[in-house]
């Protein structure tokens, strides 16, 4: 090893999902809403002034902030904006976890948790999901450094009640408890009715999926004020300008049409159950998933041949290859209803 590399920083990276761009594809891979964004974002598209561009952006994200806060009915202060929620939930792990003891989530679950654990030197465990990919509460009693939870959890879609994350709240109450909610629109119960009663929680949001705008990067936390305070001066101590010009703007757009959001929302989920019905004719197992997608596992095929199967042609979906517990299941977004009949056909074709 040479001298200088005893100096950098190493770390395992995270692994995003494939982004191909290929004419023509079914991109099932990486949870996207198949749905445009609303269409006040177009518009603020076609009316945005270039010449902002000259300018730094509004380093409070004012009316990006305003208008979450005004939407989920809490102040403007219990509101923090970040580029996407991976850059909020990293910004989380930074100002929160900051203990000897280690934070706990679960071993199944989004992989990334680990991921800034380790860039981060938190001392971590992850406790094991139970045989139904449920999270086991008790392993949430004892003496930690705060709790990271993705709620619906990613990859297996399994929705907790909020009286699940009561009964953790109520266990830890001298540490932070971060509920990941990214997917919480398709049918979960979120906790920010919570936030008022628990100091401690920070809810994590997305753009990404029910907002269709994975590509303007804009994720937020809600939680009391003290917290946002705080996660506020750590970003301000990285990265002042984080929210560029046009997604204050564009994010503002879509927060504004709630009714488009519903319809998007109600459309992915009629599709969601359609898939089960039809993936289980094919001899598939679903997990229960209050989200825009599914984990399913098929009884004979393994998920290593669907997956190259479907890959040659061009539909992409996911699978976790490295994490044996769950190498032989695949995560397969919900797309349009004709995405999702091709993904039936080929299946099909293949397994009978
Ligand atoms: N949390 C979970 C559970 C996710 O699956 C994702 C998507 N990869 C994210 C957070 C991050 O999403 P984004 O940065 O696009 O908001």
């Amino acid at each position: 090893m040479r001298a200088w590399e005893k100096n950098c920083r190493r770390v395992e990276p995270y692994v995003p999902g494939e982004q191909p761009n290929i004419e023509g594809m079914i991109k099932l891979n990486t949870n996207e809403n198949p749905y445009p964004p609303a269409p006040g974002v177009l518009q603020a598209i076609q009316d945005f002034n270039v010449d902002k561009l000259r300018l730094y952006p509004d380093d409070k994200s004012t009316m990006l902030v305003e208008s979450l806060a005004e939407y989920y009915k809490v102040d403007k202060e219990q509101v923090f904006v970040g580029v996407g929620s991976d850059d909020v939930l990293g910004m989380a792990f930074l100002s929160f976890f900051n203990s000897d003891k280690p934070i706990l989530f679960p071993d199944i679950t989004y992989s990334f948790y680990e991921v800034w654990a380790n860039l981060y030197k938190i001392p971590y465990e992850m406790p094991a999901l139970d045989e139904d990919f449920r999270i086991k509460k008790e392993d949430y009693y004892k003496e930690n450094g705060g709790i990271i939870l993705a709620n619906p959890n990613a990859p297996t879609g399994i929705c907790e009640d909020l009286t699940f994350i009561e009964d953790i709240l109520q266990h830890n109450q001298d540490v932070i408890v971060i509920v990941d909610e990214a997917y919480i629109d398709f049918g979960g119960k979120s906790a920010l009715e919570l936030i008022d009663r628990y100091e401690n929680l920070l809810v994590v949001q997305t753009f990404s999926k029910a907002r269709s705008m994975a590509g303007m990067r804009i994720g937020y936390a809600i939680g009391n004020k003290e917290l946002i305070k705080i996660i506020n001066d750590v970003k301000y101590s990285y990265n002042s300008y984080t929210m560029n010009q046009t997604s204050l703007y564009y994010g503002v757009e879509a927060v504004k049409d709630d009714a488009y959001f519903r319809e998007n929302l109600a459309k992915i989920v009629e599709e969601r159950e359609r898939t089960v019905v039809e993936l289980e004719k094919l001899g598939f197992t679903c997990t229960d998933s209050k989200t825009n997608f599914l984990f399913v596992k098929h009884s004979t095929v393994s998920a290593g041949d669907l997956l190259a199967m479907l890959r040659e042609k061009n539909i992409f979906v996911r699978r976790f290859a490295n994490s044996p517990r769950i190498s032989n299941y695949l995560r397969i977004s919900i797309g349009t209803k004709e995405e999702m009949d091709s993904l039936f056909a080929a299946l099909k074709e293949y397994i009978e």
